[in-house]
């Protein structure tokens, strides 16, 4: 079943976030959203949804924002125009490098996601969408939270950390810093000194991205 929420928090910035964008990360990513509390949300107006399965198309490719899925996600996007936008993503563990690799600049044209710690990705959104569905003003965040696939599911808790150095308390705890730097805070320039706080090095990172994607007058949230 969909999942949505909707928080009415009065006066104050619009807050959308969308689970299971593609795929079937909506199965894991709405354990995260169900741990937010009323009290982790700032004051505002705040939209929340999670779908079911759909099928897998990256959004870095243009065919995401031509399928069915794709529109509903911008026509939501259109539609709320929200202040702040975030997406909940869950990636595979076995990408790690590959998705935190600045190759990926050369080879697809796009950054790398960035190392949040505990195998906890963020980035900003597909630059297919962030200047034609927002405007530069808008906080745009992706977040990517580790899963595992093919034989890996077959490993116990202490296999995994074996392998990998993953702990799943310890992920989930940073994924929910992160996301409730965007759920608590009421404007950008909020956001901007809590991330510049916990996250510096993500925001240098941040920052040296969209300048090469964006050019040196675009925000890096
Ligand atoms: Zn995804």
């Amino acid at each position: 079943m969909s999942y949505f929420r909707y928080i009415d928090n009065g006066e104050g910035p619009t807050k959308l976030f969308i689970g299971g964008v593609h795929g079937n990360e909506g199965k894991d990513v709405l354990p995260l959203i169900k741990l937010l509390k009323p009290e982790d949300f700032s004051n505002g107006q705040i939209y929340i949804y999670n779908f079911d399965k759909t099928p897998y198309i990256s959004t870095i490719h243009k065919e995401f924002y031509e399928s069915e899925q794709g529109k509903r996600i911008t026509s939501i996007i259109d539609y709320y125009k929200p202040d702040f936008y975030t997406e909940l993503h869950s990636y595979n563990i076995k990408h790690f490098e590959h998705l935190t690799s600045l190759e990926r600049l050369e080879s697809e044209g796009i950054p790398p996601l960035i190392d949040c710690g505990e195998y906890v990705l963020c980035s900003s959104v597909s630059p297919l969408i962030r200047r034609n569905h927002f405007t530069a003003k808008t906080i745009c965040q992706t977040l990517e939270f580790p899963t595992f696939k093919g034989d890996d599911l077959n490993l116990n808790e202490k296999e995994l950390y074996e392998k990998y150095g993953f702990k799943k308390e310890l992920s989930v705890k940073e994924y929910m810093s992160f996301l409730r730097l965007i759920t608590l805070s009421s404007t950008r320039k909020e956001f901007e000194e809590w991330v510049l706080r916990d996250y510096k090095k993500q925001a240098d990172l941040a920052l040296k991205y969209v300048k090469i994607i964006y050019g040196d007058n675009f925000p890096r949230y």
